[in-house]
């Protein structure tokens, strides 16, 4: 079982929320204001929508001027702080219960140092059988690379086709995943970053589910229609 990390495993706001926080810190210094109002103003524009130019946004919002090298710095300290995180309850509970029986890979995208300090916040690395940061092969093998699943499935000793990948967006998750023949499913949560987007034709998951909980029934059935066909 392969499984994607930001907002299938944790909630990837918390991560967000704590970098906020740690450029609030910087820019308070900076500005001589709160700390905690600049990370209100920031988490305002995070919960309104606002993605990718928000220290930009903030700032011209609040009348403050600010130039390239204070954007840099900030998105700086929101990328390096030490997250401290906590798995969903379910994902909590599906590692307890399918570790060591079935062998469970992570496969992340993203900053290759900033999901290895996530990985670490959340001990997944005592978890998992294996690990591998798409970003440790360029930013050109994020997914859907198909680089990146052959890389974890090589680790794993696993063929694709005895493969399940567990994921939340229907952007990038499952494309490249079945592309390589496995079996994907689709970890569906509100208030996440894709709960509520639809996937486009020819990015659909094999499947959906809206709790991990699901999973272990899913694999235990899946498992005996396989014997049957056999
Ligand atoms: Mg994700």
């Amino acid at each position: 079982m392969l499984l994607d990390l930001d907002d299938t495993l944790y909630p990837e706001r918390e991560f967000a929320r704590g970098g906020f926080r740690a450029a609030a810190a910087v820019l308070a210094e900076r500005l001589s204001r709160s700390a905690d109002e600049l990370f209100e103003s920031l988490w305002h524009a995070f919960e309104r929508g606002v993605r990718g130019s928000i220290f930009d946004t903030v700032l011209a919002e609040l009348n403050v001027l600010y130039d390239d090298a204070l954007i840099a710095e900030l998105v700086r300290a929101y990328r390096s702080h030490e997250p401290q995180l906590r798995l969903f309850e379910d994902a909590d509970r599906l590692l307890e219960l399918l570790w060591p029986r079935y062998g469970i890979g992570l496969l992340t995208d993203g900053i290759a140092e900033m999901q290895r300090r996530k990985v670490k916040s959340l001990g997944l690395q005592h978890r998992v059988e294996a690990i591998v940061y798409s970003d440790d092969f360029g930013r050109e093998h994020w997914k859907p690379s198909p680089i990146p699943y052959l890389e974890l499935l090589r680790k794993m000793l696993v063929d694709p086709s005895r493969a399940v990948y567990v994921g939340d967006n229907p952007k990038k998750d499952f494309i490249g995943a079945r592309r390589l023949g496995l079996q994907t499913i689709r970890i569906r949560r509100p208030d996440t970053e894709h709960g509520h987007l639809d996937a486009q034709p020819g990015f659909e998951s094999d499947h959906e589910i809206t709790s991990l909980d699901l999973l272990p029934d899913w694999l235990a059935a899946n498992e005996r229609s396989e014997r049957h066909a056999a």
